[in-house]
C-alpha cells in the first residue's frame, strides 16, 4: 500500500491528508521554516486545550487509503491522490523523536478505512499501546474512533488515549446518505453511546472501594479527555438552527466535551454531490463557535439562540449581542446587584468577568471602572448595564445599537477565545 515512499514523503502526505479534521480544533503549520523565527515539522499543528492553552500536536493519518467515498474529503476512494500508510513503529519512532526534541506535546491519529473497520481501529490501538507500554512515552493522545469499530475495541483505545472522538461529519441522516453513503447516524451515535457508558462504567469502578490502596486509586482511567466530534458546515443544506439544536442534544446525551465545527473547503478534484461554494463559510462558522460558547458556558438553550422562524445566526452580531437586542426590556441590568446567571446575559461580560464581579462584590462596590479592569468590554456592555444606577449609554433604540455594534469582533478571523 505504501509502495516505496520515503518516510519523510509519507510524513508529508499523510499529515496533509490529515489538516482538514477540525477535532482537535487545530490551525496547521506550513514546516517550510526560514531564517527566523520557529520553523516546526510537517505535521505539526497548535491546537488550544479546554483552558485555552495552545499546545502543538503531531496530526498525521495512519493511513490515507480509503474505501469509503465521502464526497467531501480529499481521502475518498475516488480521488486521484498519491495514497500512503505508516507502520507501526515507524509512527511510534516519529512521535517520540518528535516529543524528544519538544516539537510537540502530543499525537493526534486518525485514518482512512483501509480495511475492516476494527483492523484500522486495532492498528491506531496498537500504535497508542506500543507509544505509552513500550516507548515510555507520556505525552497526550487523542485517538480517532473508525466509524463502524465495535464497543470491545473502544474499550480498549480508552485506556491507552487521552481523548477519542468520532466525527458526526453531517447534521442530518439524509445528508449523510447523499454525501457519505458509507456511514449512517446510527454507526456515529452508536460510537458515541458506547463511549459514554463506557465512561460511567469506569466512573463507578473508580469509585469503588476495591480500588483504593494507600488512598490512591488503582482503578484504570478511560479516556480522561472526554470524547469530541467534528461536524461539517455548509457541504449540505442545513441551516444554522438544525446544527445548533443538534450541538444541543449531543451535549446532554453524551456528554461530549466539544463540537468541532469546520467550515467546509471544497476538495480540488471536485465532487458532483457537493455544492458549489465561492469559499469556506467562515463566518458562518465562527458564530456557531460563539453559539456554542452560549449553550456550554453560558447557561442558553438552543431555543434562545434561534427562535422557530430563525434559520441562521446573524453574520454581523455576536449571538449573545443579538439575543440582547432581541430582549431590550430585560436590560438594562445593575453590575453591583445582579446574579451570576444574569450577569452571564450581558453582552461583553463572560463567564470569568461575571464570577470575578460576585468575588469583588463581596468587599466593594463596583464603578465602570473597576468592571473594565476585571475583563468586561465596555464598549459592548455598556449599552446594557448600570453601575449603581448610572448609565454610560442609556437602553434605547435597538436598531441604532446594532448598528454600533456590529462586526466589531473580527467575525471568521479568530476562535472564540475571549470574552463576548
Ligand atoms: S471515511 Fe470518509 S472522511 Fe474518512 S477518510 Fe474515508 S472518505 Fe475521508
Amino acid at each position: 500500500m505504501s509502495g516505496s515512499v520515503d518516510l519523510g514523503e509519507k510524513i508529508s502526505i499523510l499529515a496533509s491528508a490529515a489538516k482538514y479534521d477540525a477535532s482537535c480544533a487545530s490551525s496547521g503549520s506550513s514546516g517550510k521554516g526560514g531564517k527566523f523565527g520557529v520553523s516546526l515539522p510537517a505535521g505539526v499543528c497548535h491546537s488550544w486545550t479546554e483552558d485555552g492553552r495552545c499546545v502543538s500536536l503531531l496530526k498525521v493519518l495512519f493511513s490515507n487509503s480509503c474505501r469509503f467515498d465521502c464526497a467531501y474529503c480529499v481521502n475518498r476512494a475516488s480521488a486521484d491522490v498519491k495514497r500512503s500508510s505508516f507502520t507501526v513503529q515507524e509512527l511510534v519512532d516519529l512521535t517520540c523523536e518528535f516529543y524528544r526534541r519538544n516539537y510537540i506535546e502530543g499525537l493526534f491519529l486518525s485514518s482512512g478505512i483501509f480495511a475492516d473497520p476494527d483492523i484500522v481501529m486495532e492498528k491506531l490501538i496498537e500504535t497508542a499501546k506500543t507509544l505509552r507500554s513500550q516507548a515510555g512515552y507520556g505525552g497526550y493522545i487523542h485517538l480517532k474512533i473508525i466509524p463502524g469499530t465495535g464497543e470491545k475495541l473502544i474499550r480498549e483505545a480508552g485506556l491507552w488515549a487521552d481523548r477519542l472522538s468520532v466525527n458526526i461529519e453531517l447534521p442530518t441522516e439524509k445528508s449523510l446518505q447523499n454525501l457519505a453513503p458509507d456511514k449512517s447516524g446510527k454507526m456515529i451515535l452508536g460510537a458515541m453511546g458506547n463511549f459514554s457508558e463506557l465512561n460511567l462504567e469506569f466512573e463507578e469502578n473508580r469509585r469503588k472501594p476495591r480500588f483504593l490502596s494507600c488512598g490512591k486509586n488503582t482503578a484504570p482511567a478511560f479516556a480522561p479527555a472526554g470524547q469530541s466530534t467534528q461536524l461539517i458546515v455548509g457541504a449540505s443544506a442545513e441551516d444554522d438552527r438544525q446544527i445548533i439544536n443538534l450541538s444541543s442534544s449531543l451535549y446532554r446525551k453524551f456528554e461530549l466535551r466539544r463540537v468541532y465545527y469546520s467550515a467546509f473547503i471544497h476538495p480540488r478534484a471536485g465532487d458532483p454531490r457537493l455544492p458549489e461554494t465561492p469559499g469556506p463559510p467562515l463566518v458562518r462558522e465562527h458564530r456557531l463557535y460563539q453559539a456554542d460558547w452560549l449553550l456550554r458556558f453560558y447557561h442558553f438553550s438552543a431555543a434562545e439562540i434561534l427562535g422557530e422562524n430563525e434559520p441562521f445566526l446573524d453574520s454581523h452580531l455576536d449571538p449573545k449581542t443579538a439575543w440582547a437586542l432581541k430582549h431590550i426590556d430585560f436590560f438594562p441590568i445593575e453590575i453591583n446587584r445582579a446574579d451570576y446567571e444574569t450577569l452571564l446575559r450581558i453582552p461583553g461580560i463572560g463567564a470569568k468577568t461575571a464570577r470575578r464581579v460576585i468575588e469583588t462584590r463581596r468587599s466593594r462596590s463596583l464603578s465602570f471602572d473597576g468592571l473594565r479592569r476585571l475583563g468586561a468590554v465596555l464598549k459592548r456592555a455598556r449599552y446594557f448595564i448600570t453601575c449603581g444606577g448610572s448609565f454610560i449609554e442609556r437602553p434605547d433604540d435597538p436598531l441604532r445599537i446594532r448598528r454600533l455594534l456590529s462586526d466589531i469582533d473580527g467575525a471568521g478571523l479568530q476562535l472564540p477565545l475571549f470574552e463576548f
